[in-house]
C-alpha cells in the first residue's frame, strides 16, 4: 500500500524539509513543484523561460501548464509503485481539483493533506534570511542556522545561496498570493475530511512528529 500525501502551506513554513525527513524515514517519494519549475530554468527549456517570469515576480505559474507539468510526473512509475509527497501543488482550487482527476484515473486516492501553519511573521523572518546548498539542498538561515564556514554547506561543502524570490519584495507578494488564491485549498479539502492542521512554529522534529503521529494511524488502518 503506498501513502499519497499533500503538504500545504505558506511558502517558508517548512514544507520541503519535512518532505526530506518523510523521505529519509519513510520512504516516500517527494514531488516539489517548486524544484520540478527551477530544474526547467536550469535546463533553459521553454517551460523554464515561461515560468521564469512569474517566479521572480512572486506570482504563480497559470494552471494550466502547471497542472500538465505536475501530472506528467505523477503519471511516471515510481510514483504509482511508492506513492509520493506532494510540496507545492496544488497552489489553487483548479488545480486541486485537477488533482483529483489524476488521481482518479489512475485508481488512486490521497491519504491525507497536511497544513503547516505559522503566523505571517515567522514566514516573513524564515524567508528573508533564507539560504540553500546547491548540492544537497540543506537550508541555512542567517542568523537562525549559520554555517560553520561562511557561503558553504557544512554537510557536502557545496556553495550556498540565496533563491532569487527570496527578495523582501517578492516574499511579500508571495504571501499575498497565498492568502488570496492558496488557502481556499483548505475548504476544498475540509469538505473531504482528508485535512490535518500541524502546528509549524516549533522545529522540524516537533513538526515532523505531529505529522506522523496521525499518519502510523491512518497506514496502519489501510494496510
Ligand atoms: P515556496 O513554497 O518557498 O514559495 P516553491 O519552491 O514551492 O516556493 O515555489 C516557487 C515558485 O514557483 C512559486 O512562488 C511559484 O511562482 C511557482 N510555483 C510553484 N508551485 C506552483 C504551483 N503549484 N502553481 C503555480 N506556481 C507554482
Ligand atoms: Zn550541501
Amino acid at each position: 500500500m503506498s501513502t499519497r500525501l499533500v503538504l500545504f502551506g505558506p511558502p517558508g513554513v517548512g514544507k520541503g524539509t519535512q518532505a526530506a525527513l518523510l523521505q529519509q524515514r519513510l520512504r516516500l517519494n517527494p514531488i516539489s513543484s517548486g524544484d520540478i519549475f527551477r530544474k526547467e530554468i536550469e535546463a533553459e527549456t521553454d517551460l523554464g523561460r515561461m515560468a521564469t517570469r512569474y517566479i521572480e515576480r512572486g506570482e504563480l505559474v497559470p494552471n494550466g501548464v502547471t497542472i500538465e507539468m505536475m501530472a506528467k510526473r505523477l503519471r511516471q512509475d515510481d510514483v504509482r509503485q511508492h506513492g509520493f509527497v506532494l510540496d507545492g501543488f496544488p497552489r489553487t482550487v483548479k488545480q486541486a481539483e485537477a488533482l483529483d482527476e489524476i488521481l482518479l484515473k489512475m485508481d488512486f486516492g490521497l491519504t491525507k493533506v497536511i497544513s503547516i501553519e505559522v503566523p505571517d511573521e515567522v514566514v516573513l523572518h524564515r524567508l528573508a534570511g533564507r539560504m540553500g546548498c546547491t548540492k544537497c539542498g540543506e537550508i541555512y538561515h542567517r542568523e537562525d542556522k549559520l554555517p560553520k564556514r561562511e557561503g558553504l554547506c557544512d554537510k557536502c561543502n557545496g556553495p550556498l545561496f540565496v533563491r532569487a524570490d527570496d527578495q523582501p519584495d517578492t516574499i511579500m507578494e508571495r504571501l499575498r498570493v497565498f492568502h488570496e488564491t492558496t488557502e481556499p485549498v483548505i475548504d476544498y479539502y475540509l469538505k473531504s475530511g482528508l485535512l490535518q492542521r500541524v502546528n509549524g512554529t516549533m522545529g522540524p522534529e516537533e513538526t515532523y512528529a505531529q505529522i506522523v503521529s496521525d499518519l502510523i494511524h491512518v497506514m496502519s488502518e489501510v494496510s
